[in-house]
């Protein structure tokens, strides 16, 4: 069967799904609303569904558009989960928490980012000290952002990264573009300079349902970085953490570590994992992102760079929009059913771990 249905064309058409199915496996759903709207005027909202025992000591979380417009996929695999019956087989005292569209501004607009253009995978950092600087996105800032998207322009900001590559090498190159910068904030992953209101959604949401819980899981979903349908498992933890030690034991040792250096994203600060730790400190808490590979880097970081140059220079109106956003689009969800299927075998198989592993705890 094809799994096509749980997936959607948009993010009004993601949380009418998501909100029927959760609420068809008998979930409490509550809606936390983002103060803007979307390309069609839509409201805008997070929403987070309960499901099991109001006093569960342990709880599986799921979270999906952490990066707005790969929230196609996350939540995707959230309505499969509901739809397919897995939320009646949760074991004794374990319980269910999925949040949709935590980023539900980005998704609607298939942008990686906020409606301030915050990166919230940079952004959950102390904002009362100086924030870190990244030398090499302000050396290549007018290459990453240039005030034209045409062919030239393109082929000259590939031009300016070869130069930046050859002097300090790819490792270098791809901390400079991707990293994290908190200097631009017209620029690409930008970490803010302040909580985003996504940011604290998601703490009011871990403050009112997890702040008792002594065991949590959490399945944050992405794409976008690795070969095309594959599932890595990105945690951000110090490589000797007791925690990553417990999450590697339930995922069969295939936890990769952004900080160890085996992951395919480059070293971070400021991700949603590292807040968690402020949000539940007293908790034995397994954070992990679930990413999924779409298309090649250079064709990803191209579309991101087309979408930021749109809403920072360009004309949201204007056919050349259309043409980016289907980049976008097509960047962080391929929308095809092989794609689906991978995606799908492999969060159910992480999902089970992760109860698995919660209830044996
Ligand atoms: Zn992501």
């Amino acid at each position: 069967m094809s799994l096509a249905p749980y997936f959607a064309r948009d993010y009004s058409e993601a949380r009418s799904k998501f909100l029927v199915a959760a609420g068809n496996a008998g979930a409490r759903i509550d809606h936390f609303q983002n103060p803007l709207r979307g390309p069609q005027g839509e409201k805008l909202f997070a929403d987070a569904a309960w499901i099991g025992p109001p006093d569960a000591t342990r709880v599986i979380v799921t979270i999906s558009a952490t990066h707005g417009g790969e929230g196609y996929c996350g939540s995707g695999c959230q309505v499969a989960w509901y739809a397919q019956g897995f939320a009646a087989k949760l074991p004794k005292g374990v319980a269910a928490l999925a949040i949709h569209a935590i980023n539900p501004n980005g998704f609607a607009w298939t942008r990686r980012v906020t409606e301030d253009n915050v990166d919230l995978n940079r952004n959950f950092l102390n904002h009362a000290t100086p924030h870190p600087a990244n030398p090499g996105y302000v050396a290549l800032a007018d290459a990453i952002t240039p005030l034209e998207w045409t062919d030239a322009s393109r082929a000259a900001s590939l031009r300016a990264f070869d130069v930046y590559k050859a002097e300090h090498g790819d490792e270098a190159l791809r901390r400079a573009l991707m990293g994290g910068q908190y200097s631009h904030p017209g620029g690409i992953f930008f970490g803010g300079h302040a909580p985003t209101w996504s940011n604290r959604t998601l703490r009011a949401i871990f403050a009112r349902y997890l702040a008792k819980v002594p065991h949590v899981a959490v399945i944050d979903y992405h794409t976008g970085l690795g070969p095309y349908g594959h599932g890595e498992l990105i945690c951000a933890l110090p490589k000797n953490s007791p925690h990553l030690a417990r999450m590697q034991s339930w995922l069969w040792g295939e936890m990769t570590s952004t900080e160890a250096g085996t992951s395919s994203s480059v070293k971070l600060l400021g991700i949603n994992q590292q807040g968690m730790y402020e949000m539940l400190p007293n908790a034995a808490l397994s954070p992990l992102a679930l990413e999924f590979g779409t298309l090649s880097i250079p064709e990803v970081l191209d579309a991101l760079r087309a979408d930021n140059w749109l809403h920072v220079h360009g004309d949201l109106a204007s056919p050349q929009a259309k043409e980016i956003k289907a980049q976008m689009r097509a960047a962080f969800y391929p929308d095809k059913d092989d794609w689906r299927e991978m995606v799908w075998a492999r969060a159910l198989k992480v999902n089970e771990a992760m109860i698995a592993g919660l209830a044996a705890s």
